[in-house]
C-alpha cells in the first residue's frame, strides 16, 4: 500500500513536469503548428494502481503494447469503475488473431499499429461486427528506421496502405501516422532522422492522396525525445517511464552492449 501511495505522489509530480515541458515545446514551434499535442501515458508493465493514480491526475489517454495486458486492465473491474473516461491506445505489434481481444476493450480509443492491408481489413471486419456508431479511429505505422526488428510499413509503402485504409475500409477512421523510431538518437546531431522522415511520408501521402495536411496526425516522441517530436510537429506522444518509472529489466546491460534507456523500450517491443 505504502508503496503505492508513494508512487501516486511521484506520478503527480511526474505528470505536472512533463505538461509543464509540454508547454514550452509548444512555444518552439512555429506558428501554424500551435495545436496542443496529446499526451498518452504508456503504463505497459505497470500495475493498474498507478493507472488509477495517473487518472486521478487528470490523465486520460494511457497506451499498452500488450493484447493480454491491454485487455486486463482494460477489463479490470476496479479499473473500469474508477477510470469511466479513460481512452485507451494500443501502440503494439498487433497480430490479426488478437484483434477481436484488442476490440474487446472498453475504453479503447486508438489502434496505432496498422502496418499492413490485411491487418487492416481484418480490423475493419471486426468493428464492422460490433456495429457502433462510430467508427475505430485507426493510425498507420511506418517503420522510417528500415530497422529489421521494428514493424511498421516501409515509407514507400505508406501511401498504398493509407490509400487502402481510406477506400476499402469503411469502418476505420484514419488520424495518421505513427512511428517508433530508433533508440538512443544523440539529439545535439540535430532533428531525429526517424520524426523527420515520418513528415516527409506524410507530405508525399497527403499530396499523392490529395489529402489535407491537416487531416493526418503524427505519433511521435517517447520519454527521451517527447519535446524535440513536439517542437517537429507532432500530435500524439507517449511516454512511458518518465512518468512511472524504469520498466524492469529482462538482460542485463554488460550482456547487451547498449545504454539503459536504450534496452529499457527495445525489450518491451
Ligand atoms: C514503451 C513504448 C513507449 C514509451 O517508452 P518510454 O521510453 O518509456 O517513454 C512509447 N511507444 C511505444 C510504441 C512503446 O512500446
Amino acid at each position: 500500500m505504502n508503496r503505492v501511495i508513494m508512487s501516486e505522489i511521484d506520478i503527480v509530480k511526474n505528470l505536472q513536469v512533463i505538461r509543464d515541458k509540454i508547454q514550452k515545446a509548444v512555444q518552439k514551434r512555429p506558428a501554424e503548428l500551435k495545436f496542443q499535442p496529446r499526451l498518452v501515458a504508456v503504463s505497459k508493465t505497470k500495475p493498474k494502481e498507478l493507472v488509477i493514480a495517473a487518472y486521478n491526475a487528470g490523465q486520460r489517454h494511457f497506451g499498452e503494447n500488450y493484447v493480454q495486458e491491454l485487455f486486463d486492465k482494460g477489463n479490470d473491474p476496479e479499473l473500469v469503475e474508477s477510470c469511466p473516461d479513460i481512452h485507451w491506445h494500443f501502440i503494439g505489434h498487433l497480430q490479426r488473431n488478437k484483434v477481436n481481444k484488442v476490440l474487446a476493450v472498453p475504453g479503447l480509443y486508438l489502434v496505432e499499429t496498422v502496418d499492413t492491408e490485411k491487418l487492416a481489413s481484418t480490423l475493419n471486419s471486426a468493428w464492422e461486427k460490433k456495429e457502433k456508431s462510430e467508427k475505430l479511429k485507426v493510425m498507420v505505422q511506418v517503420n522510417t528506421s528500415g530497422e529489421e526488428e521494428k514493424n511498421g510499413c516501409s515509407p514507400e509503402e505508406t501511401t498504398s496502405l493509407v490509400k487502402h485504409v481510406l477506400e476499402s475500409c469503411k469502418s476505420l477512421e484514419l488520424v495518421g501516422l505513427m512511428t517508433i523510431g530508433m533508440y538512443g538518437y544523440d539529439t545535439s546531431k540535430g532533428p531525429n532522422p526517424d520524426f523527420v522522415c515520418l513528415k516527409k511520408v506524410r507530405s508525399s501521402v497527403c499530396e499523392s492522396l490529395n489529402l489535407n495536411i491537416e487531416s493526418l496526425e503524427l505519433s511521435m516522441g517517447m520519454s527521451d525525445d517527447f519535446e524535440q517530436a513536439i517542437e517537429l510537429g507532432s500530435s500524439n506522444i507517449r511516454v512511458g517511464s518518465l512518468i512511472f518509472g524504469a520498466r524492469q529489466k529482462k538482460v542485463s546491460i554488460s550482456e547487451s552492449g547498449i545504454t539503459e534507456g536504450v534496452q529499457n523500450v527495445k525489450l518491451d517491443q
